[in-house]
């Protein structure tokens, strides 16, 4: 029996959960952060909550006897892709990563990329007045000194930290349809669109929303993985790396 560990989190993450969870050969255990009030569920055994930095994943490894890592984390959780490629080193357990491929891999006309969501706020100004933020829950207390701004704040769960002063909350998950966040767009007369480069199907409604109402888009660049490290961009390619090592 082979023990599979995926950090999750993601869609593609419950897929592979859901996908090796018939194989006889393989036992799936998924791990998600504890940071959503009610997540979906991947199929088969869950856990819940952190590690406990490297030191407790190399524990958890241990003790779970774990044998395959896939880091199906989203692409910006860098801290828990950091710290699983560190640990996996240390206890010689493969891994991998599954990341869907960004948006930015295919840029349009009107979108500006930045580093960070610091650098975003910066650049925010000079591109509207009226700004859909879709950064998720965390890095909205970034834009909190913005106070000549408008800002509808989209997230699954209220955001961390200080919000802008002058928003409106809505509380929403995807997937999102082109027409809805078209016509979300216009009631909220908004002038620019602001999101992470987290690709995929699920989100990415707004992309077209905006290049319809030519709207420009500021995004925010993925974080860099840390060297080394073996990635694949589908659940299709995490199965075929689990087929290959076990
Ligand atoms: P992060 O900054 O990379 O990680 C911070 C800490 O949270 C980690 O050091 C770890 O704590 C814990 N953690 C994160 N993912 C975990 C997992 N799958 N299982 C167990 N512990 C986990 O992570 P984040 O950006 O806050 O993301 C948290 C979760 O939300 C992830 O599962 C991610 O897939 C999901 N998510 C994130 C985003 C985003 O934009 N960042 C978007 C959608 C979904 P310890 O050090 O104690 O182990």
């Amino acid at each position: 029996m082979t023990r599979v560990l995926i950090l999750g989190g993601t869609c593609e993450a419950r897929a592979l959960a859901a996908g090796l969870e018939p194989a006889g050969d393989i036992e799936v255990v998924s791990s998600l952060a504890g940071r959503v009030r009610e997540p979906l569920l991947p199929s088969g055994q869950v856990r819940v909550g952190g590690f406990g930095g490297v030191d407790g994943l190399v524990r958890w490894l241990g003790d779970n006897r774990v044998d395959l890592i896939v880091d199906a984390t989203h692409p910006f959780a860098a801290r828990m892709t950091q710290n699983a490629a560190e640990a996996a080193a240390r206890v010689g357990v493969p891994m991998v990563a599954l990341q869907r491929p960004g948006w930015l891999g295919a840029e349009r006309e009107g979108w500006t990329a930045v580093d960070d969501v610091e650098s975003a706020a910066a650049v925010l100004p000079q591109l509207g007045t009226r700004a859909f933020l879709t950064i998720g829950r965390q890095g909205v207390h970034a834009f909190a000194g913005l106070d000549a701004l408008w800002f509808l704040v989209r997230a699954i769960d209220p955001p961390e930290g200080p919000v802008p002063p002058n928003s409106e909350l809505i509380f929403a998950r995807g997937p999102f349809t082109v027409g809805a966040e078209t016509a979300l767009i216009r009631r909220h007369r908004i002038d620019v669109l602001v999101t992470k480069d987290s690709g995929g199907q699920a989100t990415a409604a707004k992309l077209d929303a905006a290049a319809a109402l030519a709207i420009p888009v500021l995004l925010v660049r993925r974080p860099t993985l840390p060297p080394g490290i073996e990635v694949v961009d589908d659940v299709a390619g995490a199965v075929s790396w689990i087929e290959s090592i076990t």
